[in-house]
């Protein structure tokens, strides 16, 4: 059993002093400091931006198996009586990095004392996921190249589902998700002659109407949600010359997201030239779908057997995104969500908080998929 109070008080903590994607060199000094009393082997810092790797080494031939955390929380601001609620304006742990930072942290914990037979573990305290760059900029760090795992799992709690109940399933766990911004160009003209302009409003409506309706692929369902438009400005003399259009793509495999990615851009480009406008796209927020691998998603199973855990095995992914699959991309491995309670407040919500009663459940699903595949002392 961890020492509980003691690790609830570091995720108090944590929460109290969020800091944003990109922004984490607070809460990865917070991290080092307190990783130091459980001695790993080896502290390696500013991976992929502010993370930092945790390696316990048996020195001894094995796999490489690496549990993630995110260190990152969001523009959000919090609304919460508790005394630990964030103190800072306007930024809040409203996704429960906190909790899965400090779920990690409990793994550390055994690890200082029961250390693997062999192989290495290595604990990935990883920034930037919530705007999808995070996964990758660790993967593509040279720095991080000695360390690529074998096996790689993480966890994301789950709030509608049964407190400390994990969920997971082979192939699609989270969907690929990608931002399109498609900018329209054509001409303004006074607005007692417009026909003198080039005016972007049909083209702009046309595709607010049928960039949803895009088909899916490979069988598989697919989402364009629109997400922000502009026309022209607020101005009753201008007819407009410029439109924008924001638009959130989702689909469950990276095959089909390059399909509809091209379809969505073909379909404005097509629009835009029958109207005489110019184009341009640019690309956010880009997620990779995540995908479990059956050997690392039997590893969760098995892992969950062992800590009696309940484990249910999903029809359907979930439909939100998640940048570990940078990691099962390269390797064998799994993620699996983890139940935050029926009535949870969701997540990216002003009032969530991360439920500290899924610190020895997530602690304990890790440590068991750890035995399995490195053995411990
Ligand atoms: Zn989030
Ligand atoms: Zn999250």
């Amino acid at each position: 059993m961890p020492n509980l109070n003691s690790l609830q008080s570091f995720r108090q903590t944590l929460h109290r002093h969020p800091d944003l994607s990109g922004h984490e060199e607070a809460t990865a000094a917070r991290i080092r400091e307190k990783l130091a009393e459980y001695q790993p082997d080896q502290i390696v810092d500013n991976i992929g931006g502010a993370g930092l790797l945790a390696v316990y080494d048996s020195q001894k031939p094995g796999p490489t198996t690496l549990i993630r955390c995110e260190l990152d929380a969001l523009p959000i601001h919090e609304r919460s009586a508790q005394p630990y609620c964030s103190a800072h304006h306007g930024r809040a742990h409203a996704c429960g990095h906190d909790g899965h930072m400090t779920i990690v942290m409990a793994v550390a914990q055994t690890l200082s004392r029961s250390r693997p037979a062999s192989g290495r573990v290595i604990l990935l305290f990883q920034p930037a996921e919530e705007d999808g760059q995070g996964a990758r900029r660790v993967f593509a760090d040279p720095a991080f190249t000695p360390f690529r795992p074998d096996y790689a799992f993480a966890l994301h709690n789950v709030p509608g589902l049964p407190l400390g109940e994990v969920f997971t399933r082979p192939g699609p766990f989270n969907c690929a998700s990608r931002g399109l911004i498609i900018h329209l160009e054509g001409k303004t003209s006074h607005a007692a002659h417009p026909e003198e302009g080039v005016s972007p409003t049909g083209a702009l409506a046309r595709l607010m109407e049928q960039l949803p309706q895009l088909p899916g692929h490979f069988n598989e369902a697919t989402w364009v949600t629109l997400v922000h438009a502009k026309l022209g400005e607020k101005a009753f003399g201008t007819a407009p010359g410029d439109a924008v259009l924001m638009a959130t793509l989702r689909t469950e495999t990276n095959d089909a997201m390059t399909l509809l990615a091209d379809q969505a851009c073909a379909m404005a480009t097509a629009e835009a030239k029958a109207a005489g406008l110019s184009v341009r796209f640019e690309w956010e927020d880009d997620f990779l779908a995540s995908v479990n691998t059956v050997q690392g998603y039997q590893h969760i199973v098995t892992a969950c057997e062992e800590a009696r855990v309940p484990c249910h095995t999903m029809d359907e992914g979930f439909r939100w995104s998640e940048d570990f699959g940078v990691f099962t991309l390269n390797g064998e491995g799994a993620m699996f969500g983890l139940g935050a309670g029926i009535e949870h407040p969701q997540l990216h919500n002003p009032d969530y908080d991360f439920p500290d009663e899924l610190i020895p459940v997530g602690q304990s699903v890790f440590l068991n998929a750890i035995r399995r595949l490195n053995g411990m002392g």
